[in-house]
């Protein structure tokens, strides 16, 4: 028996297998790819797995560099936390932060937040006084002057992300007089998923140009400059984690013209990324329920579904998810691949190239590191979390699952005594 359908035997289907030798792998590879003294941000969202968290975070003599933390909730706080994250590596995104999300992250040390507009800004001024202390506030930038291709664009267009570029002249005045708060810099992050390594670095290029340009307009002194990420991975289909060649030397000499002093520091320049540092230690092992056929088009029923890998096809984006089988089986069928919901949006794929399969096969699907359990539909229709094994090489580390229970703050459940 081979290794997925051996896990599933003993571990039941679907369930995730995370292997934290590629996570380090990546890790490495991205600093290697970057130039020496950038910071590198993990989004927490990608996978917030305690083990590949703490994977990112560790650095030192043989394991290489280390990640900080970019987050958007508390919960992620928690996660980052018991990963071994100090406050002060963490950066609080987000265009909808509460006061009492602030105030928490405060109080267990964060101190660099992301400000998505001139409330947002007035929120963690506020909480940050309440607090006692004076946060760094990186100001998100909506850049007019958005250019590459991407599948997913966040800036350019009307956004709730970020300060719109050409009226942050008009509100800086406001957001610099805000108590509680420094501007250390800016923060962009104007695309996710770049298509290849030129429109990724054409995009790096607008935007250090477009910091630098700011900078001077503003008179406002970067201390720090986040220049966001769009590093790319298959998803959820074979493929290789791409290696980008050109992109240290195109960084360190455009930063050269735009911001001679960065190599000491001034300002101090960070990357994000999700993807590209998880996607490709994950598989998701699933097991073929049924296989049915309706006027004349094939449907292979999974275990798993949008509720357990929903990430993109519960966002209206349907996947050309590919199936495997262990045994390297031709793909010689075509079907569309669904989910056990009872909801005919459950679809990971449409016409797509499977080998021959029948109900009881365990199938894998590969690159599924990123946006998994935490971005699918959990609990629609009451289904158990799927199973998550980390594995490191060849060793087995742990084996869990989310666990989803109801706690009462009234009541105490309907009352079945009578
Ligand atoms: C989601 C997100 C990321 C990670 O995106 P990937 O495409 O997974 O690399 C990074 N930064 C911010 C601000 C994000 O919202």
């Amino acid at each position: 028996m081979t290794r997925y359908a051996d896990l599933a035997e003993r571990y039941g289907s679907p369930l995730y297998v995370y292997d934290l030798q590629r996570v380090a792998t990546a890790r490495r590879d991205l600093f290697a790819a970057l130039p020496e003294e950038f910071d590198l941000f993990y989004a927490i969202k990608a996978n917030p797995h305690p083990e590949v968290v703490r994977t990112l975070r560790e650095g030192g003599a043989d394991a290489g560099k280390a990640c900080r933390a970019e987050i958007s909730s508390t919960g992620e706080l928690a996660v980052a936390l018991e990963a071994g994250f100090r406050g002060e590596e963490i950066l609080y995104t987000g265009p909808g932060k509460t006061g009492r999300e602030l105030r928490e992250a405060i109080a267990l040390g964060v101190r660099m937040f992301s400000v998505e507009s001139p409330g947002d800004m007035r929120h963690i001024g506020a909480a940050a006084v309440e607090s006692g202390v004076e946060v760094e506030a990186l100001l998100r930038i909506n850049s007019v002057s958005a250019s590459a291709t991407t599948s997913i664009r966040m800036t350019g267009t009307p956004s709730q992300f970020g300060i719109d570029s050409e009226t942050l002249a008009d509100v800086l005045p406001e957001l610099r007089s805000v108590p509680g708060t420094r501007i250390a810099g800016f923060h962009f992050f104007p695309l996710s998923n770049a298509k290849n390594e030129e429109a990724l670095i054409g995009e790096f290029q607008n935007t250090i140009a477009l910091a630098a340009r700011l900078e001077q307009e503003l008179d406002l002194p970067l201390r720090f400059l986040d220049i966001g990420g769009g590093f790319t991975l298959p998803y959820a289909v074979p493929g290789e984690r791409p290696v980008y060649g050109k992109l240290r030397s195109e960084l360190e000499s455009t930063l050269d013209v735009h911001f001679p002093q960065w190599r000491s520091g001034a300002p101090r320049i960070a990357c994000e990324s999700g993807r590209y540092l998880v996607g490709d230690s994950g598989t998701l092992v699933a097991g073929v329920s049924n296989v049915k056929e309706s006027r004349g088009r094939k449907f292979v029923i999974l275990d798993a579904g949008i509720n357990t890998f929903g990430g993109m096809s519960g966002l209206g984006r349907l996947l050309p998810v590919a199936v495997q089988l262990d045994a390297e089986e031709e793909a010689s069928d075509t079907a569309t691949l669904v989910g056990p919901l009872c909801t005919p949006g459950d679809i990971l794929g449409r016409e797509v190239a499977l080998p021959p399969l029948a109900a009881g096969d365990v199938v894998s699907i590969p690159n599924a590191g990123a946006y998994g359990p935490t971005a699918s539909l959990l609990m629609f229709l009451g289904r158990p979390a799927p199973t998550e094994v980390i594995v490191r090489g060849d060793e087995l580390v742990s084996v869990s699952r989310i666990d989803h229970t109801r706690s009462y703050q009234v009541g105490s459940g309907p009352d079945v005594r009578q």
